[in-house]
Order: structure tokens, then C-alpha cells, then sequence
């Protein structure tokens, strides 16, 4: 089978260091001693800790590879839908380290801080105008955060009309943490179901959108890749009976400057830089997840903000009807300096990353279709999803496929998400990749839809080249090991 590039791929083999070495094997020479040696009372020191005796390489090879076993896409290709784990160009990095931005305390007064809130400031200005909104906060940290705010604005919102709200519409493609932020906010989730396309059908929405419902949480491109190509008239729809649309622009990465969204009827929306704006993320660190909203909204912005006058910057707390402060200072700043210098290096052709997201994901989509059963067979947008139907007859699950991709020394994909496909393998190469490594991709999971016809039992055993093999996820889960 396709062979993986470099040494390891996810192929983490290394003994224990006890496992190695030879006795009498030293990792330094002293110099013989010149003072007679004494017979050490083993009555005192006990039995000495039971060393292994090994070279100084092996010391180094042991600690160097285990050193590489975090997978990155500083690694390799890292296609999990809805993630966005794309490349974080190194120099976005060197700009958040510069001294001047990593060690300015948070406690400094705006008068020492000019530079930092300057950087703040135009930052709220580049994100307006990729989004189409008139104001920003960069408060949030993280898109779950944003998701949160947002529905505090909408609740602040209802509030000042005197009328609050109990329900928020949710489609059934939406992230988790959709309902668990509305839920947060105290509203009552209700699902929306997608149509036949994969899309919101406007008459779904009218059916249940009423003078209860503070408004529609919408994801788009939604999570399954799909364009919402009806969000102006649900939008309408939802405006019509007095609520706010909000829009989980989690998804930036495929319309960016393409798509005005503040023109699509979206009233809140939030961004997630970790994904879309060069920010390492995936393993739990800071995220930010700024909220854009329409001119109608501004005044519910958090606290403080950021106020330039005659080119002084200033934080201001004078804005009454906030929802008030939602993070510690003001967001997590290394991540908003990644987020300007990528935005400053790229400048128009930011558009050109979601064109080159958009057609990877749609080469993958045309390349794998006759391998995996694609449910909604249209043009998609930053990521492709398929299922495991045609696989079904072999008894070889999605679980089965992503596994045995890690014998190949390839990062599976998102699976089981979204809910609405079961058995999703959920594709999102990013426009990082070049087409030599999406085609090894590519080849790499044909060849184990052609093992699955041969030889199912393999995959059912998967991942074999590993360290840690099957493991049983409903153990993990149920009974989890906390203490390593
Ligand atoms: C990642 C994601 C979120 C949540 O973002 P976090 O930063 O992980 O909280 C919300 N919605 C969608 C569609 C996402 O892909």
C-alpha cells in the first residue's frame, strides 16, 4: 500500500527505555578514580535504582522521536472536517513573539499600550470588513464563546424591546455547541430539520419560527460543506417575526472575500481565528472567537472597548446597554497578533486561501465518489462528507476506515459528524495541501476500500502498526483513566 512520508507518520513505535541497552553499556567515560573505592552499606542505601546501561544515542534517538510524536500539520495532512486545521504560516508566529507584543503585561495603562490597542483596533476593522459587519468585539475565546455572546446580545436585545424570548431554532447540521450555548443563555433549543438538499428549507423554518422564538442559529457554509443558498429568505422569514439571525462563521475559511455576510441577513456572527486566521490549535490551547454584529446590535457589545480618538487609544466602559465583560482583559491578544500579520500578509488574496480550500475539497469529492457513497452529491465548499453505505454489505465501518488510515500513516478525518449522515467521514483538506499529498490521501483510502472487499478482517483489526492498538471507545468513555 501507499508507503507514508517521513519515518513515523502516525506509526509510534519506540520500547522502553528498559527494553534497550546492554549491561556494561555506559552513556559517558570518567576517568578512572585514583582514591580507593568503599563498599557502600546496603543496609543504608538499599538496592540501587535498577538503571538500564545505554549509549548516549540511544538516549538521544529515544527522547528525539518521542519528541515527534505530537501529530501537527507541522506533520502532515491534517484533514478533519470542521476544524480548519490548515497551515499557520511560522512567520505569524515570530510576529506574536516579538517582545514588544509577548511580554506587554495586561495590567499596563492605555497610555503605555498604545501600539497593542492599535493593533486591536485596526484588527476590529479588517475582520468588518471580511465579514460585512460595522463592529467587532475580539473579546471571545473561543467560537463556543462568540456562539455565547451572541446569545447574550440577543437576550440583551428582546430585553430592550421590553419582550424577552424563550426559544432559539437550531438545524439539525449545527455543531454541538449551538444548542449548548443557547441553552447556556437559558433559551430552549429547537431543531430544524435540513431538506432533501442538505440545506434549510425556508417553509421548515416559517412553520416554526414564531413571537416566542428569539431568533435562528445558522452555520454557513453548514457542517456539511453546503452552501446555505436560502439564508436570505430565512433570514427574512426570521426578521419578519421580530427575531435575530445568527451566523456560526466557524466556516470563514471557504468565503472569505467572496461572501459578504453582513448582506445574507446575518444580525451576530461570530469568527473562529484559531481555525481561519493562523492559529495553532487542536490540542485544548487559547482560541479567540471575535463576534461581528450589525449596526442595530453595536450598543450590546462587551466591555471595554476600544476607542481611538485624534490616533489616542483608549479602553471605554461608557457603553450602558453592554452585555458587559466577558473575558479576563481583553481576549487572548498572541492570538489576535497571528490573526492581524496573516491578515496584513495576505491582504487580497485572503480571498484567494477560500478558493483554494473550496477546490481541494471538491477534488477530494470528485475523487473519492465512486469510493464512498457521497450523500449529498453537489458542489461543496471548504469540505466534502461521505459515508460508509457502500461498505455496509462488508461489514466494514467508518470507524474501521479511520483506524486502518493510521496503519498508512494518514490523520483520519472527522467521523461520525455531522449527525445528520450516519457513518460520516467528514473531509476538510484546507488549501494548505498540494496536490501530490491530497492524491496520496486520495490513493490511500481507495486502496482501503479495496482492502475492505478483500480482506475486511483487516480493517476490523486496525490499527496494527501502532503502539496502542483498537482501542474500546465505550470503556474510554464510560470508565476513563485518569491517572495516565
Ligand atoms: C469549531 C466549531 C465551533 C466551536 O468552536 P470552538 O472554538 O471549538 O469553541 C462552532 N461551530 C462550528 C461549525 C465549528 O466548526
Amino acid at each position: 500500500m501507499n508507503e507514508p512520508i517521513g519515518t513515523t507518520g502516525l506509526i509510534l513505535n519506540e520500547p522502553l527505555l528498559w527494553e534497550k541497552g546492554s549491561p556494561g553499556r555506559m552513556g559517558m567515560s570518567i576517568p578512572a578514580s585514583d582514591v580507593p573505592g568503599a563498599e557502600m552499606d546496603s543496609a543504608l542505601v538499599g538496592e540501587g535504582p535498577d538503571f538500564p546501561d545505554l549509549g548516549e544515542l540511544d538516549v538521544v534517538r529515544h527522547y528525539t522521536r518521542l519528541s515527534t510524536w505530537n501529530f501537527g500539520v507541522d506533520t502532515g495532512m491534517y484533514p478533519l472536517g470542521s476544524c480548519t486545521m490548515k497551515y499557520n504560516p511560522k512567520t505569524n508566529e515570530r510576529q506574536a513573539a516579538l517582545p514588544g507584543f509577548a511580554n506587554a503585561h495586561p495590567l499596563l495603562p492605555p497610555e503605555l499600550s498604545q501600539g497593542a490597542l492599535k493593533l486591536y483596533c485596526e484588527l476590529q476593522q479588517y475582520l468588518a470588513e471580511v465579514t460585512g459587519f460595522p463592529a467587532v468585539s475580539l473579546q471571545p475565546a473561543a467560537g463556543s464563546h462568540g456562539e455565547l455572546t451572541g446569545m447574550m446580545i440577543f437576550h440583551a436585545y428582546h430585553q430592550s424591546l421590553g419582550k424577552p424570548r424563550t426559544k432559539v431554532l437550531i438545524p439539525d447540521t449545527a455543531h454541538g455547541t449551538n444548542p449548548a450555548s443557547a441553552a447556556l443563555c437559558g433559551y430552549k433549543s429547537i431543531p430544524v430539520k435540513s431538506n432533501a438538499d442538505g440545506v434549510l428549507d425556508p417553509a421548515e423554518i416559517a412553520a416554526v419560527m414564531d413571537e416566542d422564538t428569539a431568533g435562528i442559529m445558522v452555520t454557513n457554509p453548514n457542517t456539511l460543506g453546503l452552501f446555505e443558498d436560502h439564508i436570505g429568505e430565512v433570514a427574512d422569514i426570521v426578521h419578519n417575526k421580530g427575531g435575530l439571525v445568527y451566523g456560526d462563521g466557524a466556516n470563514m475559511n471557504a468565503i472569505m472575500g467572496i461572501v459578504n455576510v453582513g448582506c445574507t441577513g446575518v444580525d451576530v456572527l461570530h469568527l473562529n481565528l484559531h481555525k481561519t486566521f493562523s492559529t495553532p490549535h487542536g490540542g485544548g490551547g487559547p482560541g479567540s472567537g471575535p463576534v461581528c454584529v450589525s449596526e442595530q446590535l453595536e450598543k450590546f457589545l462587551p466591555v471595554p472597548r476600544v476607542v481611538e480618538q485624534d490616533g489616542q487609544y483608549t479602553l471605554s466602559h461608557d457603553f450602558p446597554d453592554s452585555i458587559g465583560k466577558i473575558h479576563a482583559f481583553y481576549g487572548n491578544f498572541g492570538i489576535l497578533v497571528r490573526a492581524y500579520s496573516y491578515i496584513r500578509s495576505l491582504g487580497a488574496d485572503l480571498k484567494k486561501v477560500s478558493q483554494y480550500a473550496v477546490l481541494n475539497a471538491n477534488y477530494i469529492k470528485e475523487s473519492l465518489k465512486g469510493t464512498f457513497y457521497l450523500p449529498y452529491d453537489r458542489p461543496c465548499m471548504h469540505e466534502c462528507v461521505f459515508n460508509d453505505a457502500k461498505q455496509e454489505a462488508l461489514k466494514v465501518s467508518t470507524l474501521d476506515i479511520a483506524k486502518r488510515l493510521i496503519d498508512n500513516g494518514v490523520h483520519p478525518p472527522t467521523i461520525y459528524f455531522p449527525l445528520v449522515v450516519p457513518g460520516a467521514l467528514m473531509i476538510e483538506p484546507t488549501e494548505s495541501e498540494c496536490k501530490e499529498d491530497i492524491d496520496r490521501f486520495v490513493d490511500t483510502l481507495k486502496a482501503i476500500a479495496a482492502e475492505a472487499e478483500e480482506n475486511p478482517d483487516a480493517l476490523h483489526a486496525a490499527p496494527v502498526n501502532t503502539k496502542v492498538k483498537r482501542l474500546d471507545e465505550t470503556l474510554a468513555a464510560r470508565k476513563p483513566c485518569l491517572r495516565g
